[in-house]
């Protein structure tokens, strides 16, 4: 592997863990772990680089979803009230768990312009990830990540 061949590597390595993903070997298999789906680019980089990659499976959030409607359901909620509650309920947990893409350094969460300690502050997004944010880019980049979130866990509801 020549100098280029290892910087393209480790770039590639680079934005996947920017995306959250990382590679784990399962008996002898590589495989490839998100919290939500990669870039299409960033797929096809990885699968040209080893095709024997098996696919991520992506946590199943609407059959999370249907499985809490149905516990509070059983609880005595009407299913308007259970469904209600149970998508508050799950769409904390995907935005807990689902941290945003990391910005390159000294970028903004949100719009991606550079950060000045004047008009950025840190913000916790999700577990064990702080991006920095302008004041400014805080109530749409929230808002955006709960769009987010209800696109993640409705994908199937009834
Ligand atoms: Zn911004």
């Amino acid at each position: 592997m020549g100098a280029a061949d290892l910087n393209a590597a480790v770039a590639l390595l680079d934005d996947l863990r920017r995306h959250h993903g990382r590679l784990v070997l399962v008996d002898g298999v590589l495989q490839l772990r998100a919290p939500q789906p990669l870039p299409a680019d960033l797929i096809d980089k990885l699968a040209a680089e080893k095709p024997n990659l098996a696919r991520y499976a992506l946590p199943d959030w609407p059959a999370t979803l249907r499985a809490r409607i149905a516990k509070l359901a059983s609880r005595g909620l009407n299913q308007e009230a259970a469904k209600a509650k149970a998508t508050a309920e799950i769409a904390a947990q995907w935005l807990w768990e689902t941290p945003p893409p990391i910005p390159l350094h000294d970028r903004c969460a949100h719009c991606g312009r550079d950060t000045e300690i004047a008009t950025a502050k840190p913000l916790l997004v999700a577990k064990s990830t702080t991006v920095w944010i302008h004041l400014d880019c805080l109530v749409p980049f929230r808002a955006a990540r709960h769009e987010a979130a209800m696109r993640a866990i409705r994908a199937v509801t009834t």
